[in-house]
């Protein structure tokens, strides 16, 4: 019998998190689940760790470690707490590979810590690349570890070049399901509210991807994430909105050839191709049926009212500690909205307040990125004020 997967999941508890608990529960002989982590969701983290026994939990809320503790006392389940602790439990040898299922720049220091331990990623925290793509990309490199993409875009792509990685991409078309307000001008995204924009037409997603989705800011920060995965530079990345999302995205070659990967929109199947590859698993997963979609229907973003997907790749061109700062305006931005201290409009405003006020770093170096983070935010914070 082969060696079962040593699974660590960070973020266990959101979306993606108990979607890859779901896989793995499907595949018993193949995967070995040893560490799962939550932010704040003590309860949900407590429930899992009691169902699926891995060898290890941690809860970055520290003051939630005695309620876990208590909950796991009669289990064979080491117990840690603090967002430090996540750099630790990567670095086990019983973890082949390391899921990063957590959300936002909270990523990037365990995701380090995991390439540098020489574990395989599977990256669905798009922001780690975001913020610091040039430093984790050549760290993979140098440590000979692969990362796996679980962004369905990003996984379309990946499906798509197996058997042509040695073939020039010549394109790649990441495909937008435009979100809930798309069609919808700026004069009428004045008023549009927090539960409207956390309605997605065709995903169920963490809140802070959501919004992303509704501002447009989830498929800059995934060119981005792109031109990182794939070697590529801003003019080689296209995005098409498709809003029946069926299209995951596509490769365009040399020759003028194309490919694209599609199917029913369900996280599952790339969480599981990121944990399986260059293998595919059997799934009783509903099958696409062509009478169903008998329109399959593309159209050009909308980059004026949008103004997030503009930023973007005003940040790839610049290079630097730019991305990083774009990144963390957001996250402030996007909080402050699901919080009602901003509009919608505001926050695309707020990212590119920051972004012209920050200094870019060129050639930076992990301190640099922890500085232009730290200092995004107090901007961003400062200007909510
Ligand atoms: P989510 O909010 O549902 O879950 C986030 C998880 O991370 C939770 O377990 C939470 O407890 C934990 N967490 C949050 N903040 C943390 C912090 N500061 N420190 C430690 N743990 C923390 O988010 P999600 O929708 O599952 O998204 C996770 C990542 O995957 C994001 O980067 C997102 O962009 C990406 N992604 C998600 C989807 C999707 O369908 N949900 C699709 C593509 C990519
Ligand atoms: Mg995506």
């Amino acid at each position: 019998m082969t060696k079962k997967t040593g699974i660590a999941i960070l973020g266990s508890t959101g979306s993606i998190g108990t979607q890859a608990l779901e896989v793995l529960s499907m595949y018993p002989d193949s995967f070995e689940l040893e560490v799962i982590t939550a932010g704040k969701n003590a309860d949900l983290l407590i429930e899992q760790a009691l169902k699926f026994k891995p060898n290890t939990v941690v809860i970055t809320d520290e003051n939630q470690y005695i309620k876990v503790k208590q909950a796991l006392s009669q289990e064979d389940i080491h117990i840690y707490a603090g967002s430090e602790a996540l750099c630790q439990v990567v670095e086990s040898t019983l973890v082949d590979v390391v899921l990063t299922a957590l959300v936002g720049y909270a990523g990037l220091k365990p995701t380090i810590h995991a390439i540098l331990a020489g574990k395989n990623i599977a990256l669905a925290n798009k922001e780690t690349l975001v913020v610091a793509g040039e430093l984790i990309t050549k760290l993979a490199k140098e440590k000979g570890v692969n990362i796996y993409p679980v962004d369905s875009e990003h996984s379309a792509i990946f499906q798509c070049l197996v058997g042509e990685f040695h073939n020039k991409i010549e394109k790649i078309y990441l495909t937008a399901s435009g979100g809930p307000f798309r069609g919808l001008r700026t004069d009428q995204l004045k008023n549009v509210s927090r539960e409207q924009a956390l309605k997605h037409p065709n995903w169920s997603m963490g809140a802070k991807i959501t919004i992303d989705s509704a501002t447009l800011m989830n498929k800059g920060l995934e060119v981005i994430e792109a031109k990182w995965l794939f070697n590529l530079s801003a003019s080689q990345i296209d995005v098409i909105v498709h809003p029946q999302s069926i299209i995951h995205s596509l490769v365009q070659f040399e020759d003028g050839s194309m490919k694209a990967q599609m199917g029913l929109p369900d996280m599952k199947l790339p969480i599981q191709y990121a944990l399986t590859y260059p293998n595919r698993l059997h799934t009783n997963y509903p099958r696409f049926n062509f009478m169903d979609y008998p329109q399959l229907t593309f159209e050009k973003p909308d980059r004026d009212s949008f103004k997030n997907l503009d930023l973007a790749y005003k940040a790839m061109d610049k290079q630097g500690t730019v991305a990083c700062t774009l990144n963390a305006a957001n996250e402030v931005a996007v909080d402050a909205f699901l919080n009602d201290r901003i509009s919608f409009l505001e926050i695309a405003q707020l990212n590119e307040d920051v972004m012209n006020a920050n200094k870019n770093i060129l050639t930076p170096e992990l301190e640099d990125f922890i500085a232009a983070d730290a200092l995004a935010r107090e901007k961003a914070n400062d200007l909510l004020r």
